[in-house]
């Protein structure tokens, strides 16, 4: 169908929703974005953006129209219709990703364009443009995810781990797609027809219209979609942050807002832990909460808005430490060099070895126990697993206000373990049942944990529970083993730093200053821990972010040692 015949799907919304969508400059505004880029005469017809193209320009109407449409299977479909005042944006635009639509002049007129840089530049300097034209881009950026209107499609169906992994990626990345259930949505045969595919394929990606990849890594969606496309390996940067959770993404922000040139590289997508938490009550600010993914994708246009460049599902395999300026190869073999290192790269939580855990978590399997998670649970009987201090503490806490505890380890006893304080104050409390040489070996529940099994090893004998609560206090392991020694850490793995370094250490890796390291600074000089992975860090998102800002401080101290 002819898009000039069409009537826009936002041309139907309320007067205070499309003025937010879609604000209308004044003639003082238009008159300072003018300063950053160029006026020109625009013909009707003329496509100023192709859907699929990188370095996209910004775009302010001054007269004419310009129109915003997506090309699909039956046509172009018209998604609005800019007028003077308005301007074309997306949140892309500062991740340099590729266009997921086509912006073309419905009627000949003049515009403003500015390109990539300018953007930038006009958006950190001019605080009241930044303001509206970032809430229009994630505004946007909002409505396209609503809408599945992406250049990405995913068969899968709700049984497959694979569809909820690329489904998750997705989300986590703020991507639009569209969805197709196999399991529950009609005509799917003709889509699997058309692009040649079989039910027993999936998950299955259709990327751009064209390319169709069959159970597709993350990195192969990655690259597909071009989430990495214009990151260069050529030159030094000022820092590289590798991991992009709370603590790097904080870097991230403090970095490029105070000028350094800085490139984030993440293994998955942003958030890191905190990522995965349904709701975060404990941040400051956030009174009635907010859902870690909110938070990450915030932060994560935020470090973008400041111009940081953001690797996604690529791992850091290596640091080449034993000479400046610093190296970080990449899985994919493209090496980076960096006068100075960031490393957030966090912990994982060690997992049960129980096969639909994950389905769970959240949803009746914890990795932590403050009053939240006590509050969810009420007066109900409740497990923890391990024999740690962690999982002592958490035991003795959640007594306090739950109902009956247990206790699970596979050991025979604590006292190898668990400080002799806790172990006596889980003896004296009638609340609390220890049962060692026990596992648990199955969780089940239909969304929310219902009932659980465990069995002693050594008696053989299975109890069969109605509890709805686990809490896995089996420890955390460091993702370190990457640095291959390059820095010291503690017997878990953890990166030791500032004054927790020992002379001994200091010497063992060859300190080369006068000074002691500064605080966060690992035993290789310019090359910084912060948050969970971090020897002695408190494991908390406000810690992570704390940690991730006073690093790049003291980064610029170390740009002009
Ligand atoms: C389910 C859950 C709920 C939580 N809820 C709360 C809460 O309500 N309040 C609170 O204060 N804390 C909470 N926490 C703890 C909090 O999330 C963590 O303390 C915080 O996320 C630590 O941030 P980080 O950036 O140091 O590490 P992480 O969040 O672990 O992020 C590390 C990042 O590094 C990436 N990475 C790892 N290795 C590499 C590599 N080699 N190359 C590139 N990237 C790599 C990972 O993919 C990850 O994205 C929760 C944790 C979990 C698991």
């Amino acid at each position: 169908m002819n898009s000039a015949s069409q009537k826009a799907p936002w041309e139907t919304i309320s007067p205070e929703q499309r003025e937010k969508l879609f604000p209308i400059l004044t003639a003082d505004q238009i008159a300072r974005v003018a300063a950053y880029g160029k006026k020109r005469q625009a013909s009707a017809g003329e496509v100023l953006v192709e859907q699929g193209d990188y370095n996209l320009p910004f775009v302010v109407v001054l007269s004419g129209a310009l129109e915003l449409v997506r090309n699909t299977d039956v046509g172009e479909e018209l998604i609005v219709v800019y007028t003077a005042g308005n301007f074309l944006g997306d949140v892309n635009m500062l991740s340099n990703r590729r266009s997921l639509m086509r912006a073309r002049m419905r009627d000949a007129g003049e515009i403003i364009e500015l390109d990539r840089r300018s953007l930038q530049g006009m958006v950190q300097s001019d605080a009241e443009l930044g303001d509206i034209l970032m809430r229009a881009f994630i505004l946007r950026r909002i409505e396209l995810i609503a809408h599945g209107w992406g250049d990405a499609v995913v068969l899968g169906s709700s049984n497959s781990a694979g569809t909820l992994r690329i489904r998750e990626f997705l989300s986590r990345n703020g991507h639009p797609y569209s969805y197709i259930d196999l399991d529950h949505d009609s005509g799917v045969q003709e889509v699997l027809d058309r692009f040649q595919v079989d039910a027993r394929d999936v998950p299955v990606l259709i990327c751009r219209s064209k390319l169709v990849l069959r159970n597709p890594t993350n990195e192969q969606v990655a690259d597909c979609l071009g989430f990495n496309e214009g990151i260069e390996q050529g030159h030094l940067r000022d820092v590289i942050i590798v991991g992009a959770g709370p603590a790097g993404l904080s870097s991230a922000v403090y970095a490029a807002s105070e000028g350094l040139s800085t490139l984030v590289v993440e293994t998955t997508a942003p958030g890191g832990q905190a990522g995965s938490s349904s709701k975060i009550e404990n941040y400051l600010g956030f009174p009635t909460g907010i859902s870690g993914q909110e938070l990450a994708g915030r932060a994560y246009i935020q470090a973008q808005k400041f111009g940081a460049e953001m690797m996604i599902a690529r791992r850091a395999i290596r640091l080449t430490c034993d000479r400046k300026p610093y190296m970080i190869e990449i899985d994919d073999g493209m090496r980076f060099a960096a006068r100075t290192v960031v490393i957030a790269t966090g912990a994982q939580y060690r997992k049960l070895p129980v096969e639909n855990l994950t389905r769970f978590e959240g949803a009746g399997i914890y990795y932590g126990a403050t009053a939240i998670e006590a509050q969810v649970c009420g007066r109900e009987e409740v497990v923890v697993i391990g024999g740690g201090n962690s999982a002592g503490q958490a035991a003795v806490f959640l007594s306090g206000t739950t109902g009956p505890v247990h206790i699970l380890i596979r050991s025979d006893a604590l006292a190898k373990t668990m400080s002799r304080y806790l172990i006596r104050r889980i003896e004296e409390n009638p609340a609390i049942t220890l049962h060692t040489n026990t596992e648990i070996t199955a969780l089940e529940g239909n969304g929310q944990l219902e009932r659980v099994q465990w069995r002693n090893k050594q008696t053989g004998k299975v109890e069969d529970r109605t509890i709805r609560h686990v809490f896995v206090m089996t420890g955390a392991n460091p993702n370190t083993q990457w640095l291959n020694g390059c820095a010291a850490q503690d017997k878990q793995g953890f990166l030791k730093t500032g004054s927790a370094l020992t002379q001994e250490e200091l010497a063992n890796a060859r300190w080369p200053l006068s000074r002691a390291p500064f605080l966060f600074e690992t035993s290789r000089p310019g090359v910084f821990a912060v948050g969970d992975v971090r020897s002695g860090n408190t494991k908390r998102i406000a810690s992570a972010v704390g940690e991730g800002s006073i690093a790049i401080s003291l980064v610029h101290q170390i740009l002009h040692e």
